[in-house]
C-alpha cells in the first residue's frame, strides 16, 4: 500500500523526500524484527528488550533504538540498515558510505552512542539511584555491507556489528559482567518506568518537509485515472472522467489525512477532506475502517492506526 504521498502532485518537489522517509521507516521496522529473531536464539529470559524508546529527560527527549536490560548490564543497540561500502574518514571524524556510485556522509556513530550511554546512566541515577555498566553496539542489519577498516578506524568498526555476530557479542558481555547488580524487583520497576515514560513520536511530515497544507489535494482519488474527483454514488465511488468504480477509494484519502495532516480526524474534517455532505455516509466509511477511536456520538475522534499495520509489503525495498 503506497499511502502517505498519493495526495501530492505526481511531480511534487518534496515527493522524493517523503518516499525516502517512508522507506527508511520500513527498513527500521524490518531491522527490528530481524533483531528479535536473532535475540530469541539466546534463550536468556533474564534479558528484557525494548524497541524505539523515547524518554523525556531534563526538558528534552532521548531516543534509543533498542535497549537490552539484564541484572548484570544494560546494552544499547543502534540499529542501522546501511547498504554499500563503509569507510571511516579520521580527518573529518565521519563515516563514508559508497553506494551505487554515490558517496554519503554519516556523523561518527560513536559520539551519538556515547551520548545515549551518558543520558541513560543519568536517567538510572536520577530515578533509581543506580549505576550499572552500559555497553553499546551499532548493529547493521544489511547483510551486503562491506566494511573497509583501516588501522585508525578500528575503535569505530569494533563497535559496528553485523546482525549475525550480535548473539556472540552478547555472550561476551554476559561473561564480562558476572555479578548481578540489580535485583529482579528493581529490574521490573525499571522496565515499568521505561514503558510509562516512553513518549510516542508522531512526525508531522508536512512540517518536517515544509510542505504547505494547500499542496494537499482534497477529494477521493480514482485508482484508474488518478484524478481527484471521484463521487460517492450508490454505495461506491464513481469517477466522472473514466467511469471507474471503487468501493474502497476513500480509505487511501482518510489514511493520507491521518498520516500527513493530523493524527486524528473528526466526522466534520473527514467530510471536508472527502468532499461529502452527509455525516451518516462519512460515519459509516470511518467506522468500516476499524480505526482506533475515542469519544462517542458526534464527538467521536478517529485516530491514526499504527504505521506497522501497513508495512507488511517487503517488495518496496
Ligand atoms: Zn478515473
Amino acid at each position: 500500500m503506497n499511502f502517505i504521498y498519493t495526495k501530492f502532485y505526481q511531480n511534487h518537489r518534496k515527493r522524493q523526500d517523503i518516499e525516502k522517509n517512508l522507506m527508511w521507516r520500513k527498513a527500521g521496522f524490518y531491522g527490528e524484527q530481524n533483531l528479535d529473531y536473532h535475540l530469541s536464539h539466546l534463550h536468556d529470559y533474564s534479558l528484557t528488550v525494548f524497541h524505539n524508546l523515547r524518554l523525556p529527560f531534563r526538558g528534552h527527549y532521548f531516543q534509543i533504538d533498542t535497549l537490552i536490560l539484564s541484572p548484570f548490564f544494560a546494552l544499547i543497540l543502534e540499529v542501522k540498515n546501511i547498504a554499500g561500502i563503509l569507510r571511516f574518514d579520521p580527518n573529518y571524524d565521519q563515516l563514508i558510505r559508497e553506494y551505487s556510485q554515490k558517496m554519503e556522509r554519516f556523523p561518527n556513530p560513536l559520539h551519538q552512542a556515547s551520548r545515549q550511554k551518558h543520558l541513560l546512566n543519568q536517567w538510572l541515577q536520577k530515578n533509581f539511584n543506580l549505576s550499572i555498566p552500559i555497553e553499546f553496539y551499532i548493529v547493521n542489519t544489511n547483510q551486503a555491507t562491506i566494511i573497509e577498516a583501516s588501522p585508525e578506524s578500528k575503535p569505530i568498526f569494533n563497535k559496528i556489528l553485523h546482525l549475525e555476530s550480535l548473539t556472540e557479542a552478547i555472550v561476551l558481555i554476559q561473561k564480562k559482567y558476572g555479578r548481578s547488580l540489580i535485583t529482579e524487583k528493581q529490574l521490573r520497576s525499571i522496565s515499568e518506568k521505561l514503558v510509562k515514560e516512553h513518549t510516542k513520536y508522531f512526525p508531522n511530515l508536512l512540517n518536517i518537509y515544509k510542505i504547505p497544507s494547500s499542496d494537499i489535494i482534497r477529494g477521493v482519488r480514482c485508482t484508474s485515472c488518478l484524478g481527484f474527483s471521484m463521487n460517492r454514488v450508490y454505495g461506491t465511488w464513481l469517477c466522472p472522467k473514466c467511469e471507474a468504480k471503487d468501493k474502497m477509494a476513500h480509505t487511501q484519502a482518510i489514511l493520507d489525512s491521518l498520516f500527513l495532516i493530523s493524527p486524528t480526524i473528526t466526522n466534520k474534517e473527514c467530510r471536508d477532506f472527502l468532499k461529502i455532505n452527509s455525516p451518516t455516509v462519512v460515519k459509516n466509511l470511518l467506522q468500516s475502517m476499524n480505526l482506533p477511536a475515542s469519544g462517542s456520538g458526534k464527538y467521536t475522534v478517529y485516530h491514526r492506526p499504527p504505521l506497522e499495520l501497513f508495512l507488511t509489503d517487503r517488495s518496496n525495498f
